[in-house]
C-alpha cells in the first residue's frame, strides 16, 4: 500500500494498459506525438509535449518517499519512447536510484518510434530496466493501416515488432477487432495475422472497436464509402479467424481480457488454439453468454 505524495497531482486524462494498474506510473511525456490515428481519442484533447527533466525528476523523487518500494513502473502518456534515448536513459537512472527494488519499466511505443530507435540504443534502455513496450498494431492489412493513418505500412510494422525483442525488450502487442468493419474484416485478420506469424510479440491481446464522437468524423474519413459496423457475431467471427490462422514461430501468451470484449479468452497460442476454438464454438452455439452490453468499455 502506499499513499500519493502530498498535493500529487497528474495530467489528465491518463490512460494505462490493464496489466499495469498496480504499478506505479510516471508521466515522461504528455499526450501522444502521433495523435493522428482516426480512431482513437486517447489524447486527442492533449497537446504533445515531453515534459523536462526537472519535472519528471521531481514526480520520481516525491513518489520515492511514498512508495520506496514501487518495483515496476510505467512511464506514461501515450508513447514514451518517443524521447531520445539520453533523455530516457537520464529517467531511467533515476528511477533506480529512487526505488532499490525496481524490477521492470514498461511504457507505450508506437511503431515509428520503434523505427527510429537502433537496436544498441534499444539495448542501453534494456540494460536500464526497460524490459516491456506496448505497441498497438491495431490491424495488420496495409490498407486498413493505411485509411486509419497509423503512420506505418505492414512492413515497417513487423519490422517495429522485431526490433525491441532483438535488445531483450519484450513486446505486448494489441489487434483492434472490428477495424475493417463488415466490408474489410477478413481482409483485416489476415493482414494481421501476417504481422504476427512474421513477428510474434510474447503477448497478444484483442480489444474491440469503440469510435467516441469526438473522432466519428476523422474516422468516417477512414471509409469513404461508408462503413457498416461489426455485431458480436461478426467479433466472435474475427476472433475465431484470427486464432486459427496464427501460426507464430515462437509461443504468444493471448487474452482478450480488456474490458470492451464482448468475450474474454485466455490461453497460449499455437498450445491452446484447439480449446480457444472450441469455447468460441460454445458460444456462438449459445452455451456461454456474452458480456452484457453495459459491462463493456474503453
Ligand atoms: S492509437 Fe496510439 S499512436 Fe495512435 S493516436 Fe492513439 S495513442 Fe497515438
Amino acid at each position: 500500500m502506499y499513499d500519493e505524495p502530498d498535493s500529487f497531482v497528474y495530467d489528465a486524462p491518463l490512460w494505462r494498459p490493464p496489466s499495469e494498474g498496480d504499478n506505479l506510473i510516471i508521466q515522461a511525456t504528455l499526450g501522444c506525438s502521433w495523435n493522428r490515428c482516426r480512431f482513437c481519442s486517447m489524447y486527442r484533447a492533449k497537446r504533445f509535449q515531453a515534459r523536462p527533466l526537472f519535472d519528471v525528476f521531481a514526480d520520481i523523487d516525491a513518489w520515492s518517499k511514498s512508495w520506496p518500494e514501487a518495483r515496476r513502473v510505467f512511464l506514461a502518456d501515450g508513447d514514451a519512447l518517443t524521447l531520445p534515448t539520453d533523455h530516457l536513459l537520464a529517467i531511467l537512472e533515476r528511477l533506480a536510484a529512487a526505488f532499490p527494488d525496481l524490477t521492470r519499466v514498461s511504457a507505450y511505443a508506437q511503431p515509428g518510434n520503434l523505427l527510429r530507435k537502433t537496436i544498441p540504443e534499444l539495448a542501453l534502455l534494456r540494460a536500464g530496466k526497460l524490459s516491456l513496450v506496448y505497441v498497438g498494431i491495431e490491424s495488420g492489412s496495409p490498407g486498413i493501416l493505411k485509411r486509419i493513418a497509423k503512420g506505418v505500412t505492414q512492413k515497417q510494422m513487423i519490422e517495429a515488432l522485431a526490433k525491441p525483442q532483438a535488445a531483450g525488450i519484450k513486446v505486448s502487442a494489441t489487434l483492434v477487432l472490428g477495424l475493417g468493419g463488415k466490408a474489410f474484416w477478413q481482409e483485416h485478420i489476415d493482414g494481421s495475422q501476417a504481422v504476427v506469424n512474421a513477428s510474434p510479440p510474447e503477448f497478444l491481446s484483442t480489444l474491440q472497436l469503440g469510435v467516441a464522437p469526438e473522432v466519428a468524423a476523422d474516422f468516417a474519413k477512414a471509409y469513404p464509402e461508408g462503413f457498416e459496423f461489426q455485431d458480436d457475431l461478426g467479433m466472435l467471427a474475427e476472433q475465431e479467424r484470427l486464432i486459427a490462422g496464427l501460426a507464430p514461430k515462437r509461443p504468444i501468451i493471448f487474452r482478450s481480457n480488456h474490458a470492451s470484449n464482448a468475450l474474454a479468452l485466455a490461453g497460449n497460442l499455437p498450445k491452446d488454439r484447439d480449446r480457444l476454438l472450441a469455447q468460441l464454438a460454445q458460444v456462438k452455439q449459445g452455451a456461454q453468454p456474452l458480456r452484457a452490453s453495459f459491462l463493456r468499455g474503453l
